[in-house]
């Protein structure tokens, strides 16, 4: 466990990762949505990838080529705690806002699941490709996630 917590224990490094499920992939738009210094967003970024998490990729910027960080498999494989943590934390801490509620929505049956791996719903395996986000103060609607090197949610 204290070695897996090198690395998913620090809470910049899961609101990166956060970031990039959500299809948030950008270094400035990422360095918007978490109100961070480069150096710290820099560093996370570096050290995710370092350990295989994420992966820089190119895409067009109206003619220019740019980089994004995008999901390894490995990364990818990291769901299941982001999930627990987003679902622990609404059951047990009390949410300064109304906003501020988050949920893990399986996208198949289109229900909540209570359970961070398997839909507590309709009994599915939970994985990126299945699975949505619903952050009320970000969107009015669920996001999809993004799975290794696929971005699907688009910036947000
Ligand atoms: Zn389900």
């Amino acid at each position: 466990m204290a070695r897996g917590l090198d690395i998913l224990g620090d809470p910049w490094s899961m609101l990166v990762l956060r970031e990039v499920f959500f299809g948030n992939t950008r270094f400035h738009a990422m360095k918007l949505r978490l109100g961070v210094a480069d150096s710290v967003l820099t560093k996370r970024l570096a050290g995710l990838m370092e350990h295989g998490l994420l992966t820089k990729q190119d895409y067009d910027d109206g003619g220019r080529t740019r980089q994004e960080y995008v999901l390894t498999s490995r990364g990818e494989d990291a769901l299941p705690v982001l999930n627990a943590v987003i679902i622990w934390a609404e059951k047990h801490l009390e949410a300064p806002t109304d906003q501020a509620h988050m949920f893990v929505i399986h996208s198949s049956c289109g229900l909540r699941t209570s359970s961070a791996d398997t839909c507590t719903e309709c009994g599915e395996v939970l994985t990126a490709a299945n699975t949505s986000w619903h952050s009320l103060g970000r969107t009015e609607h669920p996001i999809e996630l993004s799975t290794a090197a696929h971005v699907r949610g688009g910036a947000a």
